[in-house]
C-alpha cells in the first residue's frame, strides 16, 4: 500500500472511530437506566468477596438478584463513604497486601488525587480500567468536537501536559498522579493513533518531573512545528495560562534556540536535551517570522497570541469550568477569536461526563453523565435557608454546607436540582461521595446533563454563615470587574480563609494582581466583595457586627507560583493543579501572610 493509501485508510478509520463511537454512546445514553443497573451488577460480579464488600453485605450475592432488588438493597447494606473510610484499605495496598481487599484483580497502581482542594492528597486505585475509561472518554469527545469544529487528521496538538514523578511504595505498588499513569500508558499512544492527532512534545518533555522545563519545551516544540498544530490543550485551563505567562518572558530565548537549532540552559535534563534536540534543527526563517510576531504582541498585552503565533489552530480545549473559571478572562485574551471548548468532567476516581455540545461557552457548558464507566448515585442538596422548601426528599442529615436528602440513583434525579456525586467505581469504590457539587440542568437521551457547581467543604464559615467555592467566585468575579474597568490592572489568582484568631472573625481574601492599581480602586473592590455575599447568615452577622469588616490583601507577584511550588515539591503534578480557594493550611497562609504587601478592610456595613 502506498503512503497516500495508508493515509488515507487512516482517515477513514478515523471517520469510522467518530461514528461508531458517538453511535455507542448515545445508545448507552438513550438506554442510561438499564444501563446503570448493569454497570453495578458487573461491578458487583467482578468483585464478589472481596474484603471491604464482604463486611458489608457477607456473602448475599445481591448481583443475581432483579434489577430493582439488586439497586436497592446494595444501597441499603453498603454505607456511604468517604476516603478516610477507605483510607486503611488503600494503606495496605500500598503496604504490598495482594489479597483481594477491594477488587479481585490485583492494584498495582495507585493514584494521588491532586488534593489541592483539600491540602491533602488522596491514594486511589488506579486499573487499566481507569486507562481505558479515559482513553475512551477522550475519542468520544474528539468525536463530538470534530463535528462542530473539524480537523486535519495528522495534525499537531499543543499539550501542555505534565507527569509527577512515578514511585514506588515499599509494597512495590507504583504511585503517581492519574494523568501521570495515564501519560505511561499504551492508551496515550492509541489515542493519538485512532484521533490521528499527535501531540508535539516527546514523552521525555512530558514525563520530565520538573514543570518549568516541560512547559519551555512543550512551548518550543509547539513553535516548532507552528503549522501543523491544530487545537491548544491542557488539562486545567490553568495550565495554558501558566504557559503563556512563562512565554511572556520566555519567548526571546525560544526564538533564539529556534534561530540556532540550540537548547536553552534551562534544560538540564539529559534525556530532555536529547530528545528535544533530537526533534528540532535551526530555522531562521521561523525564528524571524515569530520574532516580528511577538514584538508586535508584546505591546498589545500578549492579545490573541495563540491564533497568531498558530494560525491554523482551530479551537482552545481545557477544563474551564468551576475552580477554572477565573482564568477564562486570561485565556480569551490569549486565545483571540479562536472558540474555547470545555472539556470533560471526571475525577481520579472515575471518568463521569462528556460535553456533547462543544459550541457551549464555558460558563454554560454541561456533561451528560457516561452510564457504563462507573454506578453513579446522588445526594439531593439544599442550602441553609429559612424559607426554603425541601418537599422533593427526605432531609437524613444537616452537614455543614447543605442540608442533605437520602441518595438517588440517576434515574431519579431531578432537573434543577444540586447534588452530591457518588461513584461506585471498577476500581473499587463504594457508594464513595466524591464531594462535587452539581445541578442537572435536562437530560441527553435519558442521561442527565451536569453542571458543576463547587467542591463541597471548601467553606468560608465564622459562625453562621456559609459560603461555598461557588459563592466566593461569584463575590470575587463582582471585585475583579471593577479592577477590570480600570484596563490598569488584572486579577492573576486568588484565595481566601476565614481568620477566627481574632475576634469577631472575618473573612480574608488574597489577590495577586498584575499592573498598578490605585488604592482607592482596591478600597472600592473590597467594600464591594464584602456587600456581595449573599448568604443570609454572612449578611447578619455583618450587620449585627459578629463578622468583622472583610480583609483584601494584596500579595507581591509570583506568590500564587510559590502556591503552585509548595504543592509541586509535595508530589502534586501542574496537570492536575487547582489553587485552593479557600485555606486554613499553615504553609500556605504563612506565604500568604509575608507576601501580603498591602490590606484593605471593608467599609460596607458602616
Ligand atoms: P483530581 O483530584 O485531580 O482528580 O481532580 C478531580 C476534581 O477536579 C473533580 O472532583 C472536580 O472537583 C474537578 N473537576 C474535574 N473536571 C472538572 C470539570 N470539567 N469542571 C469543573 N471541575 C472539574
Amino acid at each position: 500500500m502506498s503512503i497516500g493509501q495508508t493515509k488515507m485508510t487512516n482517515y477513514n478509520n478515523k471517520d469510522r472511530i467518530e461514528t461508531d463511537i458517538i453511535g455507542w454512546f448515545e445508545e448507552v445514553a438513550e438506554e442510561s437506566v438499564d444501563v446503570q443497573r448493569q454497570t453495578l451488577r458487573r461491578i458487583l460480579e467482578l468483585n464478589h468477596g472481596v474484603e471491604y464488600l464482604k463486611k458489608w453485605i457477607g456473602d448475599i450475592r445481591i448481583q443475581e438478584m432483579d434489577d430493582n432488588e439488586m439497586e436497592s438493597i446494595y444501597a441499603s447494606l453498603v454505607p456511604l463513604a468517604s476516603h478516610v473510610d477507605l483510607e486503611p484499605f488503600t494503606q495496605r495496598i500500598a503496604d504490598g497486601d495482594t489479597t483481594p481487599l477491594l477488587t479481585q484483580q490485583p492494584i498495582t497502581n495507585l493514584s494521588l488525587s491532586s488534593g489541592t482542594t483539600e491540602g491533602r492528597q488522596k491514594f486511589v486505585p488506579f486499573t487499566q480500567h481507569s486507562s481505558q475509561t479515559t482513553l475512551q472518554i477522550f475519542k468520544l469527545a474528539a468525536a463530538y468536537r470534530s463535528r462542530i469544529y473539524p480537523i486535519r487528521g495528522g495534525g499537531r496538538i499543543l499539550e501542555f501536559i505534565y507527569s509527577s514523578k512515578q514511585c514506588e511504595t515499599k509494597g512495590g505498588v507504583i504511585v503517581g498522579t492519574a494523568t501521570t499513569h495515564y501519560y505511561a500508558s499504551e492508551e496515550f499512544k492509541i489515542k493519538q493513533q485512532q484521533t490521528q492527532s499527535f501531540t508535539c512534545s516527546t514523552r521525555e518533555v512530558i514525563s520530565c518531573g520538573d514543570y518549568k522545563q516541560s512547559t519551555y519545551c512543550h512551548l518550543l516544540l509547539g513553535l516548532y512545528f507552528s503549522h501543523e498544530v491544530e487545537f491548544v490543550t491542557s488539562t486545567f485551563a490553568y495550565s495554558i495560562v501558566q504557559a503563556f505567562r512563562s512565554f511572556e518572558e520566555m519567548w526571546k530565548e525560544l526564538c533564539h534556540d529556534i534561530r540556532e537549532g540550540t537548547l536553552s540552559s534551562r534544560i538540564n535534563i539529559a534525556k530532555v536535551q536529547k530528545a528535544v534536540l533530537g526533534t528540532t534543527q535551526p530555522n531562521p526563517e521561523l525564528a524571524s517570522r515569530i520574532q516580528s510576531v511577538c514584538e508586535k504582541l508584546e505591546k498589545e498585552d500578549w492579545f490573541s497570541i495563540i491564533p497568531k503565533l498558530w494560525p491554523n489552530a482551530k479551537y482552545v480545549y481545557s477544563i474551564m469550568t468551576g475552580s477554572m473559571q477565573p482564568y477564562l478572562t486570561k485565556l480569551r485574551h490569549y486565545s483571540g477569536e479562536l472558540p474555547l471548548v470545555s472539556a470533560d468532567y471526571g475525577s481520579t476516581e472515575s471518568w463521569i461526563g462528556v460535553n456533547v455540545d462543544p459550541k457551549t461557552p464555558p460558563e454554560k457548558v454541561t456533561f451528560a453523565v457516561i452510564p457504563t464507566f462507573s454506578y453513579f448515585e446522588f445526594i439531593p442538596l439544599y442550602r441553609h435557608k429559612s424559607n426554603h422548601n425541601y418537599q422533593n426528599g427526605n432531609i437524613n442529615s444537616t452537614n455543614y454546607d447543605f442540608i442533605e436528602g437520602d441518595p438517588v440513583p440517576l434515574s431519579q434525579v431531578k432537573t434543577g436540582q444540586q447534588y452530591e456525586v457518588v461513584l461506585t467505581t471498577f476500581t473499587g469504590l463504594y457508594r464513595y461521595r466524591l464531594g462535587d457539587v452539581v445541578e442537572v440542568e435536562g437530560f441527553f437521551k435519558n442521561t442527565p446533563k451536569l453542571n458543576f457547581i463547587c467542591r463541597r467543604n471548601l467553606i468560608l464559615t465564622v459562625n453562621i454563615d456559609k459560603n461555598t467555592e461557588k459563592d466566593l467566585q461569584l463575590v470575587v468575579e463582582r471585585g475583579s470587574q471593577i479592577l477590570s474597568k480600570s484596563k490598569q490592572a488584572e486579577l492573576v489568582d486568588f484565595t481566601s480563609h476565614a481568620n477566627v484568631a481574632t475576634q469577631p472573625g472575618h473573612y480574608v481574601i488574597y489577590w495577586e494582581i498584575k499592573g498598578e492599581i490605585d488604592e482607592k480602586v482596591l478600597d472600592e473592590c473590597c467594600r464591594d466583595m464584602d456587600a456581595s455575599f449573599v448568604d443570609h447568615g454572612y449578611v447578619v452577622s455583618r450587620r449585627t457586627k459578629s463578622i468583622g469588616p472583610l480583609e483584601l490583601c494584596i500579595v507581591e507577584k509570583g506568590t500564587f507560583k510559590k502556591i503552585l511550588e509548595y504543592y509541586i515539591g509535595n508530589g502534586a503534578a501542574l496537570s492536575q493543579f487547582k489553587t485552593p480557594r479557600c485555606t486554613g493550611n499553615k504553609v500556605l497562609l504563612k506565604i500568604l501572610n509575608v507576601c501580603t504587601i498591602k490590606r484593605f478592610y471593608s467599609t460596607a456595613y458602616g
